[in-house]
């Protein structure tokens, strides 16, 4: 066994074993794909390295709309075999692979007529319960009086909405579940190093056997050597593949979401509550003592890095949700926006290539180079597989079965006895209960390392700002054990203060800064730089939304 955690040195020992070591496969990307390809090989027994050009979960994978989810907009389409399949990973997860992380929430589908709607909804909804087969970790559908709806969510229009059906999906926070799976991946020997950009591959004739890539925080270059390497870049796979001179069997467009984020008081319900939409869905989204709520789906061709969200965007969000909602949500309310892209395939004609499926792709364009794309959060496990798998041929020799369908991520184990300890841990560290809870749901059983922060000293359990959930010791955590390495890492996918606290956190910048300093080794001139990274990125964007709330 290995140790799962991330952190500086962590990530000075991955650069001199990129250097030295020859990996069977080398992952290019940080995001829930490339976590999952990652957690596959080394769970394999194969030796494996990943390397993410900048933050863990900084593109696509911090940004959706945190749900894990069969679809049932696929229902629509009689894409069975689909949602069957995303069922089976939401079960996986909620009940054996992270517990701690991915939770049920109960949706309200509000129905405007009295007969046939409910008659049609209820078949769909019987269907995607029957779908996950004789798996349980979440309660049957329902159908919900309009009585009843005024006591659950007296939000919802009295006169327009005649009923519900609740059903059930999970939620999670998709940064750190990403997070999650490389430390888990670590935990079984993977190598991990972020702020490491792949330039170019190496090639010995045709065949891929390695990539230069470049360490973005020294500038130096360095020769990865690997078998196979396994390309999970989402929304830059397009920009790679032509980097690298290779002709890919798909192509990679990009359509942006934007959620918007409001405080509970803003919606009087109990439950979240989907609505369907002219173009797609719309989600009201329970998150702590705050909503989600979102999204749209735009095509975009902007900067890849930085999608922002404009006034259309909001205003469209605010108009589907205002149609069902009294009192209205008001442009004043909001508290946080994000932007997200979605890597939408498109898959070249008479490609010889891809493996075709209809939610990813996997292709294998030269021999050593596998990359695979599109797809969606909750089936992370599955392309995971499916890309080591190909992957494997370049390998020349038998590779073991993927076992990651029965392999808890670090943190579950003990999850569902510790729940049950709850007034036992908080008396004896002296935190709330409710802070337990709050850090159960966060790090499961990897919870004795958090409290062993506070037990060093007293201090570290206080909360970091008393409106907010979080203590200190989870900003220092996230810095020794979780890979943090600057301001922007630990409050926008560390934490989710950067949606969750008022002007995307910039009040606790200061002290978030002066809380990691010394475990990242900063003297005042790197501080003030993560500072003020944070600040020149982020004031922009509040300046943006205040402009857009007041408009
Ligand atoms: C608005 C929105 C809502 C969504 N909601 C849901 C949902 O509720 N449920 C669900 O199941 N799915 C959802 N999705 C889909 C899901 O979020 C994505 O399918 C998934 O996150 C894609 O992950 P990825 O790892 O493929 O891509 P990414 O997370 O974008 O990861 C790619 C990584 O590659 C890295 N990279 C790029 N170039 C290089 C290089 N040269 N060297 C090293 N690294 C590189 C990038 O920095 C990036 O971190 C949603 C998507 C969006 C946009």
């Amino acid at each position: 066994m290995f140790s799962s955690e991330l952190n500086p040195e962590q990530r000075l020992q991955a650069l001199s074993a990129l250097a030295h070591e020859e990996f069977d496969i080398l992952v290019i990307g940080g995001g829930v794909t490339g976590a999952g390809a990652l957690l596959d090989a080394a769970s394999r027994g194969l030796k494996v390295a990943m390397v993410e050009a900048r933050d863990i979960a900084s593109g696509t994978s911090s940004r959706s709309s945190k749900l894990i989810h069969g679809g049932l907009r696929y229902l629509e389409q009689y894409d069975f075999k689909l949602v069957r399949e995303a069922l089976h990973e939401r079960e996986l997860m909620v009940a054996t692979t992270s517990p701690h992380l991915v939770k049920p929430v109960g949706f309200l589908y509000p129905l405007h007529e009295k007969y046939k709607e409910r008659t049609y909804v209820g078949a769909g909804l019987a269907l995607y319960d029957m779908l996950r087969g004789f798996q349980r970790a979440m309660p049957f559908h329902k159908h919900i009086s309009q009585r009843k709806i005024n006591q659950i969510a007296p939000s919802l229009r009295p006169d327009i909405v005649t009923g519900a059906i609740k059903y059930y999906d999970a939620q999670v926070d998709d940064a750190r579940h990403t997070m999650t799976i490389i430390r888990t991946a670590r935990r079984h020997g993977a190598v991990v190093a972020t702020h490491v950009e792949v330039q170019e591959l190496i090639r010995n004739g045709k065949k891929v056997v390695g990539a230069i890539v470049r360490d973005l925080l020294t500038g130096e270059e360095i020769k990865v050597t690997s078998k196979s390497v396994v390309m999970c870049a989402g929304i830059w796979s397009d920009e790679l593949h032509q980097k690298f001179g290779l002709t890919a069997g798909y192509g990679v467009t990009m359509s942006k979401g934007v959620h918007i984020v409001v405080p509970g008081s803003a919606i009087k319900s109990d439950t979240g509550i989907i609505l369907k939409t002219a173009i797609s869905v719309l989600f009201l989204i329970p998150w702590g003592d705050k909503w989600i709520v979102g999204t749209t789906d735009t095509p975009y061709t902007g900067d890849r890095a930085k999608p922002h969200a404009t006034d259309e965007d909001i205003q469209y969000i605010l108009d589907q949700a205002n149609k069902v909602l009294d009192p209205q949500l008001k442009r004043e309310e909001i508290i946080g926006v994000y932007a997200g892209l979605r890597p939408l395939v498109a898959n070249a004609k008479n490609s010889t290539t891809t493996k075709l499926s209809r939610e990813h792709t996997v292709d294998r364009s030269a021999p050593g180079f596998v990359s695979i794309a599109g797809g969606k959060y909750t089936t992370y496990r599955v392309m995971g597989k499916d890309a080591i798998d190909l992957a494997a041929i370049d390998l020349r020799r038998l590779v073991n079965d993927s076992c990651t369908e029965k392999l808890p991520l670090v943190g579950a184990d003990g999850y569902f006895a510790l729940v049950q300890q709850v007034s036992v841990i908080a008396n004896e560290y002296g935190l709330a209960e409710a802070t337990i809870t709050h850090l159960l749901n966060r790090y499961g059983s990897m919870i004795s390392e958090v409290l062993e922060i506070v037990k060093s000293d007293k201090k570290n359990g206080q909360l970091l700002d008393s409106t907010l959930p979080y203590i200190k010791a989870e900003i220092i955590y996230a810095v020794t054990h979780e890979g943090a390495m600057s301001v922007d890492d630990v409050i926008s996918r560390r934490t989710r203060l950067a949606f969750e606290a008022p002007q995307a956190g910039l009040e606790l910048v200061d002290e978030i800064a002066s809380i990691i300093a010394p475990y990242l080794g900063w003297g005042a001139k790197e501080k003030k730089a993560s500072i003020n990274e944070y600040r020149t990125q982020v004031e922009a964007e509040v300046e943006a939304l205040a402009e857009l709330i007041n408009s």
